[in-house]
């Protein structure tokens, strides 16, 4: 194994080395200031997502997580309330209605996209729904018409999680200006990615909006006088100052994401046949994925991920478990064959390395490591 050439399943190191001069400008600057939290840069990045999602505000939190939880608080979603959400997506997704006092309830996903399927909602809905909470997953748009017309014959709210989706697009609109409102997640693997945790609701929605912005500082809106039990969760400083400069290098980093899953698909195909044992990343004609993963699907998923291993080439299970029959949720008492699709899928699912800085010889290699799999 001298030499293997090692081809991590991400990696920050290469962008970090790229922007080092302008990262450590940007801190040297904050540092200088003094000023660490809800300053200028997290007001000039809230302006900058919310243009770049064409919505009215953005509101800057702790993490995706917390974008979530307070988008549903802002809607008003608490004990008693249901929302329905995919199982197969981040834990988050549903722990952050759980932490509401509200029930995530499940509605399989379509097989192709791996998102939320529309035609199975209208059954789920009960008089205790109050949302729909669809996940862009892996950085494609779910079938937001649907949703969104489902939401209004039944009067809910329609909460998106782009965590994996900034600047993916539905229908020529940008993921974000979908529903009523939108979490986004700048943890460091994510798209757009801090040195640290970051979030950020967007909403056309004054209320709602002004609702976060006070929810995030303990439910003050003059500080020390409490109109709502909240919690801190603020951005700060040193993390707004990076995503503002990386958010920069955004279009780019997409565009070059978009590049390599085009490349991974073609030279596979040619490599393997279209109607080899493998099943490619699907991108339905009306939208624009930014593939924050791109993921494979196959019956041999566990060996093909050893021999990539053996090979120096990382992969990963984005997710081995379907979120209604994890151990926290056995209290919601689903089973084994409620979800077949989401079910199926855990078993098959693998991201293949993914970042803007891989190199085309690395995909080559990759490619050909893949293709000997099957040989
Ligand atoms: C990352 C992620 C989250 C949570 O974001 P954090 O910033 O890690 O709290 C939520 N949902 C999805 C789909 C994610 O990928």
């Amino acid at each position: 194994m001298a030499d293997v050439k090692i081809i991590p399943g991400f990696t920050l190191v290469r962008q970090n080395n790229e922007l080092k001069d302008e990262l450590l400008a940007v801190l040297t600057e904050v540092i200088e200031k003094g000023m660490f939290i809800l300053g200028e840069n997290v007001m000039a990045l809230e302006k900058k997502i919310a243009e770049l999602v064409q919505v009215k505000y953005g509101i800057g939190v702790a993490n995706g997580s917390d974008a979530l939880y307070l988008a549903l608080l802002a809607c008003g979603i608490g004990p008693g309330d249901e929302v329905i959400t995919t199982p197969f997506t981040f834990f988050s997704t549903a722990g952050s209605i759980s932490r509401t006092g509200a029930t995530p309830v499940f509605v399989d996903i379509c097989e192709e996209t791996m998102n939320l399927d529309p035609r199975l909602i209208e059954e789920k809905i009960t008089a205790k729904t109050k949302a729909i909470l669809p996940v862009h997953l892996y950085g494609c748009p779910a079938e937001m018409d649907e949703i969104v017309q489902i939401a209004k014959a039944y009067n809910l709210k329609v909460i998106e999680d782009a965590a994996q989706a900034i600047l993916a697009e539905y229908k020529g609109k940008r993921v974000g200006s979908l529903g009523d409102v939108c979490c986004f997640s700048f943890f460091p693997t994510k798209n757009l990615g801090s040195f640290g945790d970051a979030g950020m609701v967007v909403t056309n929605d004054e209320e709602i909006a002004e609702r976060i912005k006070v929810l995030r500082v303990h439910g003050a809106k003059i500080k020390y006088h409490h109109d709502y039990i909240g919690c801190n969760s603020r951005l700060d400083e040193l993390q707004a100052a990076i995503l503002n400069l990386k958010l920069n290098y955004l279009p780019q980093w997409t565009e070059r994401r978009r590049e390599i899953a085009a490349l991974y698909t073609t030279l596979l195909q040619n490599k393997l046949g279209e109607d080899s044992a493998l099943i490619y990343p699907h991108e339905p004609d009306h939208v624009f994925h930014v593939y924050h993963q791109y993921t494979i699907r196959t019956g041999r998923r566990e060996e093909l991920k050893n021999y990539l291993a053996a090979n120096g080439i990382g992969s990963t299970v984005y997710y081995p478990v379907p979120l209604h029959l994890q151990k926290a949720y056995a209290h919601l008492g689903y089973q084994k064959g409620d979800f077949k699709v989401a079910e199926k899928v855990c078993t098959q699912v693998l991201s293949l390395p993914m970042y803007p800085e891989l190199t085309n010889e690395e995909i080559y290699l990759v490619v050909k490591k893949v293709a000997d799999f099957f040989a």
